[in-house]
Parts: structure tokens; sequence; C-alpha cells
């Protein structure tokens, strides 16, 4: 899994605003992020360990440890989620 932090996000979150992928929500921490760009899938998962975000993408960028915009949409998806159920 790789580690979120505001640095390495930042290049993801700008793509991610301008492609906006469809997100859909499969179980807790686990969404499947559809590209923008073709009729791709990406599964993505997340985790926190000691307060300290983490994500993993089935795509090529996230191979090599980077951060693809598929976490950041999924990510955007999961805070929203978890703020659904704060506020209930
Ligand atoms: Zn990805």
């Amino acid at each position: 899994m790789i580690k979120l932090t505001t640095e390495n996000t930042k290049r993801a979150i700008a793509k991610c605003r301008q492609l906006k992928p469809t997100v859909r929500f499969i179980k807790d921490r686990f969404f499947a992020v559809y590209s923008a760009n073709n009729s791709n899938v990406y599964h993505v998962s997340f985790d926190v360990q000691n307060g300290e975000k983490f994500g993993e993408c089935e795509c090529k960028a996230s191979e090599r440890g980077l951060v693809c915009y598929h976490l950041i949409a999924g990510a955007t998806a999961n805070i929203y989620r978890q703020s659904l159920k704060r506020t209930r």
C-alpha cells in the first residue's frame, strides 16, 4: 500500500478534478473507479494505520508506488461516506 501524504497526492488531486471519474462503492474502504480515458475499471482499497492514510490501486502507476487519480477518487468517496456516518 502507498502512504498518502499532502505532497504525493497533489498531482493526482488535480488530475482527478479534471477527469472526474465515476466511483462506485463496493464495501467498506473498497471502491471501483471507472477510468475517464477508457473502459477500464480499477479497484482501490484504503487503510488507516496510526492515523496515517494508505491506499492501493490496480493500475500501473500504483504498481510503481505512485498515487494515481483513481486513489484520490476513491479516497474522496471514502471521506464522504465517513462524514455521512458521523452526522447520522
Ligand atoms: Zn490507479
